[in-house]
C-alpha cells in the first residue's frame, strides 16, 4: 500500500500551512515597539501570517513562518520594523 504522505500538499491533512518557510529567511526582521504605532499594517501586508496581535502586547512578529521577505518593513510608515542579517544578535 503506498504511504499517504506521498499525497500530501502545502496544506496539511489538518488545513494547516506547513511549508517550512522559516527556513528560506537570510533576513529577519526585528520590531521596535517605542516606534510602533500598533496601525496593523505589518500584520495586513506579511504573506505568512507572521505578524500577530495580543491584547497586552498588540502587534509583534513570530519567526515559525516568517521568510525574511522584507515586506513588513517596508509598509511600515513609522520604519519600526527592521530587516537583519540572519543569525546575528539582537
Ligand atoms: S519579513 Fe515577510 S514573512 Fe516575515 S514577518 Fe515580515 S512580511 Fe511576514
Ligand atoms: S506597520 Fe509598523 S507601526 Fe504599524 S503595527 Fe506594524 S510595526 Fe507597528
Amino acid at each position: 500500500m503506498m504511504d499517504k504522505r506521498a499525497f500530501r500538499t502545502p496544506v496539511g491533512d489538518e488545513g494547516l500551512y506547513i511549508l517550512d518557510t522559516a527556513s528560506w529567511r537570510t533576513t529577519r526582521p526585528i520590531m521596535d515597539k517605542s516606534t510602533c504605532i500598533n496601525c496593523g499594517l505589518c500584520m495586513a501586508y506579511c504573506p505568512v501570517n507572521a505578524v500577530k496581535w495580543a491584547k497586552d502586547t498588540k502587534f509583534f512578529l513570530t519567526y515559525d513562518y516568517c521568510k525574511g521577505c522584507g515586506i513588513c518593513a517596508q509598509e511600515c510608515p513609522k520604519n519600526a520594523i527592521m530587516m537583519e542579517k540572519e543569525g546575528e544578535d539582537t
